[in-house]
């Protein structure tokens, strides 16, 4: 079965999604899904994407099914590495995404991120910080939109040159292949070919490092976005040659 294993609803703080309208849609389509909340420690607005894990597991453990799992994405920070490894190892999680959305404690969406700097300054510190979190979170199942910074970017072209960045790009890769950690296929921005074709050498390159998993998820924080383009994330996957799973208690599943 397909799963869409990067899904928000209610406890994330930008979704408004009910569980039950999740699972609705995911029916419909005969996909599974993976709940995966939105936790950011001390975040730089400091009220964000922060939830009780306690109450998630209490009011979402009667969804738990074949077809449901419930996971977490870390907003990852070096700095804060052991008290998210402490979540991880004392709640049961199914799956745990590690993505990057802080660099040097400011949000990357703003376009005062970009201000004062060239696109490669910009993106060799995304780059810098995601390696240094990756370092620290050996701990993750996978790693989040790998592209993130290309949703907001305010730069003449937000695509990742691969040629460009293999530099800072390159030991990320490795690093995940070597521990068996898998990264995210986040299907969001595959509507745009030229993303599409940015991406694929990135991924392709994971394949070569010895990187084997891939999950795919479409970051969806209201119904509609359930599953869209997963079609066109398992396409780059099976170019890459790489295996689309799935994970349950912590563990990759084939998704056949
Ligand atoms: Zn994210
Ligand atoms: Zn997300």
């Amino acid at each position: 079965m397909i799963f869409d294993s990067h899904v928000h609803t209610r406890f994330s703080t930008d979704s408004q999604m009910h569980i039950e309208e999740a699972i609705a849609k995911a029916e419909r389509l005969d996909i599974g899904i993976i709940i995966t909340e939105h936790m950011d420690l001390e975040y730089p607005q400091p009220e964000f994407f922060k939830f009780n894990l306690d109450d998630y597991f209490q009011e979402y453990d009667c969804y738990r099914s074949p077809r449901l799992r419930l996971g977490v994405e870390m907003g990852m920070r070096y700095e804060l590495a052991d008290k998210n490894r402490e979540m991880a190892v004392h709640y049961p999680f199914d799956f745990i995404i590690g993505s990057v959305h802080v660099v040097d404690k400011k949000e990357i969406y703003p376009e005062a991120f970009y201000q004062g700097r060239c696109k490669k300054e910009a993106y060799d510190r995304y780059f810098d910080t995601m390696y240094g979190c990756v370092q620290q979170f050996d701990f993750v199942d996978t790693l989040g939109h790998i592209d993130y910074i290309c949703r907001y970017a305010a730069v003449e072209d937000p695509e990742i040159d691969y040629a460009e960045f293999r530099d800072r790009i390159d030991p990320i890769l490795t690093l995940l292949a070597e521990r068996g950690q898998a990264i995210e296929i986040n299907s969001r921005r595959l509507d745009n070919p030229r993303a599409v074709e940015s991406l694929f050498p990135i991924y392709r390159r994971f394949q070569e490092l010895g990187g084997q998993w891939v999950t795919i998820g479409s970051d969806a924080h209201n119904p509609v976005d359930i599953g869209r383009r997963l079609d066109k994330a398992i396409e780059l996957a099976e170019r890459c040659r790489l295996r689309p799973v799935w994970f349950d208690k912590r563990k990759p599943q084939l998704m056949k």
